[in-house]
């Protein structure tokens, strides 16, 4: 696959590096990479990969663009809102490399689509970050024998390791069963809409992930691939620990027990049914005020959180209501209801299961969805009070 005159010329700084030079060059040119997400992660991570004259790039993505995602989504901008992410990162990196092959997914990577579409592709970068995904493309890639490049981010930590590597002795390093075996239950899974992220540290871990694909595909380097690097962007600290492979892992060792792509059920999302604790809609809610019913708001989220929007009643931090007992709880009407809210509805559930600990209130909700679902079904003005 001869290069253009034009593609020199583009490739020029990369053509300069002894390391790369045209031989590194025409392995990115020949390379297929599949990228599973088009956020936080998964912005830096096209974006470089497509500067960087990766021939052939797929990425998949089911969502459309909404305004919360440009804190870090850098792919998308304000015209993109609404529209499709897997559509809109298309064409911008079709618009920054006219020389590479995009193809586009728009749907879910599932346990029945998984395979087909990771086999024509060399290696596979996830950026998706949540557990489903990650255990789902996982193992995939060790059926189907690719590297996996993954990355997750949470708050102001990431980490990052490349997983199911080729080895100097041909077999393969460690994957990410080995290091954790089953996914965590489901009510310990951080709610990424709770939890929050800082905006530029996607791009950090994003880069790191391209930047072991660019290694992979060049055979340059040390690989990530032994080892789990652990960023702080707080503490300005890169730490790496050691990865081994775990011989009765349920997948990679001599001896798997799971031997075909099965369905994980588990989402980033904790909203799930639970029978302790009850919910009422927005809706239900502002009915409740309209008739002028004798109900108590709680808000859980945190002092920062309350000071941009609230919809009135009692604040209380979760942290700190975890500490109190029943005695500090008395400025309450135990016999009027209480509802309990936050930003997505976790925290709240979390908030209305300690409360039935100290068993003082005779009825408790929980705001279904939070402020978000507040501001999408009720009040959309809330938002920009
Ligand atoms: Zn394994």
């Amino acid at each position: 696959m001869p290069f253009s005159q034009k593609e020199l010329l583009r490739y020029s700084r990369h053509l300069a590096l002894p390391e790369v030079g045209l031989d590194g060059q025409r392995a990115l040119k020949e390379a297929k990479v599949l990228v599973v997400g088009t956020g936080g992660l998964g912005s830096p991570i096209l974006l470089y990969l497509a500067a960087s004259g990766v021939g052939t790039i797929g990425l998949i993505d089911f969502d459309t663009v909404d305004e919360t995602n440009l804190q870090r989504q850098v792919l998308f901008d304000m015209n993109s809102v609404g529209k499709s992410k897997s559509s809109v990162a298309k064409n911008k990196l079709a618009a920054l490399n006219p020389y590479i092959t995009v193809n586009e997914y728009n749907t879910a990577i599932n346990s029945d689509n998984a395979l087909e579409i990771i086999k024509s592709y060399d290696i596979v970068v996830d950026g998706t970050d949540n557990f489903t995904t990650r255990y789902l493309v996982n193992d995939a890639c060790v059926l189907l024998g690719k590297p996996y490049v993954y990355g997750s981010v949470f708050r102001f930590e990431g980490q990052t390791a490349i997983l199911n590597a080729p080895m100097e002795d041909g077999r393969r390093g460690p994957c990410y069963r080995c290091l954790f075996p089953e996914p965590p239950p489901a009510d310990l899974v951080p709610n990424c809409s709770e939890g929050g992220v800082l905006g530029v540290l996607p791009a950090m871990i994003g880069s790191l992930q391209a930047t072991e694909t660019i290694k992979q595909i060049c055979s340059i380097g040390k690989p990530l691939s032994r080892q789990l690097m652990l960023y702080s962007a707080l503490d300005l600290d890169f730490k790496k620990v050691n990865m081994v492979k775990d011989a009765s892992c349920a997948i990679c060792s001599e001896h798997p027990v799971i031997t075909d792509l099965q369905p994980i059920n588990l989402s980033c999302q904790v909203e799930t049914e639970d029978e302790t604790v009850s919910l009422i809609t927005g809706s239900a809610l502002r009915k409740l005020l309209e008739k002028g019913q004798p109900v108590q708001l709680l808000d859980v989220r945190n002092d920062d959180e309350r000071k941009m929007m609230h919809i009135g009643g009692r604040h209380i931090p979760l942290d700190k209501l975890e500490m109190m007992t029943a005695a500090d709880l008395k400025y309450f009407d135990k016999q009027a209801p209480l509802i309990v809210y936050c930003t997505a509805g976790a925290r709240s559930k979390k908030a209305i299961i300690q409360l039935q600990k100290l068993d003082i209130f005779s009825e408790l909700y929980s705001l279904q969805g939070g402020l978000l679902r507040w501001i999408s079904d009720v009040d959309s003005a809330l938002s920009t009070s």
